[in-house]
């Protein structure tokens, strides 16, 4: 289904081919951008909408800070040829046709080597009205991965964010990017965002049990967003639904209300969306629903394949954030043969920054690492995520 090549960093490369796959002549129609803040560290995701599958290589210049990605025998048919981006990730990109091909060059404000930059192909999805795809990601240096130990005292650095939706409609047409800044962290149920004028509440119930509550599943990513993708191809949109749709069963089962932003591999809000745009629609199922917690599902990556282990992130809103991520956290932590417990995490993510009730998002193992890969792939291990983060959901709602 999809093609993707983890750049090994062996030597201090300078150019690398990634592939051979076609001869076919294609154009390049598009180009989409995104910056993602939902992995241990950010990255910029550049999306190329192709007419046909393409060739591409890759190189990185010996200062480190421009990447070129050629695609072989494409022709440029997007006015979208710069693209200003992050300044933190990658400041921008050009699109340029040099004979036959066409140089992708990005400018990135740090040195960057292999190991930083993922590019592959998505292929044509006609379910989803998708065309051949190139994507470029390329993640941020100097970052270390977020890990805070769960155990002794999770370091609580209280989040302080406000989120900047770029609509720059001129030089970045259709992008956007989250991001923080500085803002004290809001009282609970008192949250108005750009994409709701009106200041919206939900009356959430934090104990008393956890029969009749209302719960929003989030399987995470979807549709055109495969979110990552494991050694032998498994995508992270693939095991987040069927752990989700276990999940709703296994609260259902304790008498819970449960309700998901989505039941089938789709986008939530729609085909090619922004960032934003797609986050915010999963947090309005939890807003209408009335949900008295949100949980959101993802399974970590990381570019070194030996990382592992079981984490969740919250984001200190209310008071109640961090005994829920602690409470599911305490379940999950242990799952057999997974490398063991990251920890509760504070995490500037979207949708936890924009629930308006507690919310989690937690990262069941890394898809990067080839032995909780396969792991991920068991109906066995997804059902017994599930019902441990029943189980922590309800330990929660005992107050
Ligand atoms: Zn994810």
């Amino acid at each position: 289904m999809l093609r993707k090549l983890w750049l090994a960093l062996l030597f201090t490369v300078i150019a690398f081919p990634l592939w051979a796959m076609s001869v076919r002549a294609a154009d390049v129609t598009d180009v989409n951008w995104v910056t993602r803040n939902d992995a241990p560290i950010p990255f910029v995701r550049v999306v190329l909408s192709l007419t046909a599958p393409v060739d591409a290589s890759a190189s990185i210049d010996k200062a480190g800070t421009t990447t070129t990605v050629q695609l072989k025998n494409v022709k440029l048919k997007t006015d979208d040829t710069s693209l200003t981006m992050d300044p933190k990730i990658v400041t921008k990109a050009q699109l340029k046709q040099s004979s036959k091909n066409v140089n992708v060059v990005l400018n990135t404000p740090n040195s960057i080597d292999v190991g930083d930059i993922k590019v592959f192909s998505l292929k044509k999805d006609k379910v989803n009205n998708k065309p051949d795809r190139m994507v470029i990601d390329i993640q941020q240096k100097g970052v270390a991965p977020r890990s805070v130990y769960y155990g002794s005292t999770p370091k609580v650095t209280k989040p302080t964010a406000t989120s900047t939706v770029n609509t720059d409609k001129k030089s970045n047409k259709k992008s956007s990017t989250t991001n923080t800044s500085t803002q004290p962290a809001k009282p609970p149920t008192v949250v108005a965002t750009a994409s709701q004028p009106k200041a919206v509440t939900v009356d959430y119930k934090t104990s008393g049990g956890i029969a009749g509550k209302v719960i929003t599943i989030d399987p995470g990513h979807g549709g055109s967003d495969p979110g990552a993708i494991g050694p032998t191809g498994l995508m992270e949109k693939n095991v987040t639904l069927p752990i989700s749709m276990k999940l709703k069963k296994a609260l259902e089962a304790k008498g819970a209300k449960v309700n998901l932003t989505r039941t089938t591999d789709v986008d939530v809000y729609g085909p090619n969306a922004s960032g934003p745009d797609e986050l915010q629609a999963r947090v309005d199922v939890g807003t209408a629903n009335k949900s008295d917690i949100f949980i959101s599902v993802h399974i970590n990556s990381f570019s070194n394949p030996s990382v592992g282990g079981i984490s969740t992130y919250y984001y200190d809103k209310t008071q109640y954030d961090t005994r829920l991520a602690s409470r599911i956290q305490a379940k999950i932590a242990d799952e057999a043969g997974f490398s063991g417990d990251r920890g509760i995490q504070p995490g500037n993510l979207y949708v936890l920054r924009r629930s308006l009730m507690p919310a989690v998002l937690v990262e069941l193992g890394f898809i990067s690492n080839p032995k909780e890969e396969a792991l991920l792939k068991s109906d066995a291990v997804q059902q017994e995520f599930a019902d441990e983060i029943a189980d922590g959901i309800e330990n929660y709602f005992r107050g």
